[in-house]
């Protein structure tokens, strides 16, 4: 597997900077561009500012802040999970219909699941059988586009993708979480690599969901955080909401009519 940044948007921080300072200034983005490049805004200041609004839940100037990456060699097993994002992400993805493989192009993807369980021998021959049999129904006049029919998950695949801060933080959240499939975790984790290699400043808050830069607890079942490596030093939701009943002045309850109600008339309980 291959992932490797290919650009990101032009002065990522100060368009961060930039898009924060317009909602909460009276002035004019032009304004704020020209202080940003006169330095009258320290790079000091835009970090912690930025670092600031990242605490909180407005999250849609972080669209603004956009990454290409070149993403090779993975399986169609992890296509089929990674085309399922839909938000500030586009993808272009290689082609079974115009690239006709030959044999030898053909990595497929084997995990090490096969190995430990020393049934990769098995696993290749059939691959090789599979290999074997595309390229006679190519020959034999097949179009590429049923050819690819005999095709597995684990044939390789090629991306070329979009996307954008926000959606990349969502994607960790998801994909960085143990209960992600291990390919898909493996690559997400690489991306963040890359971004961290160009952008430290930012890549702290790409984690997953239960990271002390995200939500800081986890939601999924606590049988799955019990199973989790995370769990030793990030708590689950259910422990949180025991403390809040223990320390809390009041106990969590389910939210009644009363409650939206002041909700709606923003009193304060
Ligand atoms: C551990 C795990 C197991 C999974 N198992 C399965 C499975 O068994 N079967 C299966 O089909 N899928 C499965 N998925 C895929 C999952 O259901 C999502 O399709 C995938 O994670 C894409 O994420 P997203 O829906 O947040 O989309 P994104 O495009 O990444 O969403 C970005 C954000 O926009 C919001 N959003 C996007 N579209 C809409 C919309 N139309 N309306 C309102 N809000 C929207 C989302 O809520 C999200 O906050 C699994 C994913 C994970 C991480």
């Amino acid at each position: 597997m291959q992932v490797k940044l290919i650009d990101y948007a032009h002065e990522p921080l100060e368009k961060l900077y930039a898009a924060f300072r317009t909602c909460y200034s009276s002035e004019s983005p032009i304004e704020i561009w020209q202080k940003i490049k006169s330095e009258k805004i320290t790079h000091e200041k835009i970090r912690a500012f930025i670092g600031e609004r990242l605490k909180t839940g407005h999250a849609s100037p972080l669209e603004q802040v956009v990454f290409w990456f070149g993403i090779s060699g993975v399986s169609r097993s992890l296509s089929h999970q990674f085309v399922r994002h839909r938000i500030g992400i586009s993808f272009e993805q290689q082609s079974q219909r115009y690239v006709k493989f030959k044999e030898n192009q053909l990595a497929f993807v084997l995990p090490q699941s096969w190995e430990r369980a020393g049934l990769d021998d098995d696993f290749r021959k059939l691959l090789a059988r599979t290999s074997e049999l595309y390229e006679k129904a190519l020959k034999a006049g097949i179009p590429a586009e049923d050819a690819r029919f005999v095709l597995p998950n684990a044939a390789p695949t090629n991306f070329h993708v979009m996307v954008n801060f926000a959606e990349m933080l969502h994607i960790c959240d998801l994909r960085l979480c143990v209960r992600a499939q291990w390919e898909i975790r493996r690559m997400v984790a690489m991306m963040r690599a890359e971004i961290k290699r160009v952008l430290p400043e930012i890549a702290v808050y790409l984690q997953p969901k239960c990271g002390e830069n995200r939500m800081g607890y986890c939601d999924e079942s606590l049988e799955d955080w019990r199973k989790c490596p995370l769990g030793r030093v990030r708590p689950h939701k259910s422990s949180l909401f025991e403390l809040y009943e223990r320390y809390g002045s009041q106990k969590a309850e389910a939210l009644s009519e009363a409650e939206f109600k002041a909700v709606e008339e923003k009193e304060l309980l």
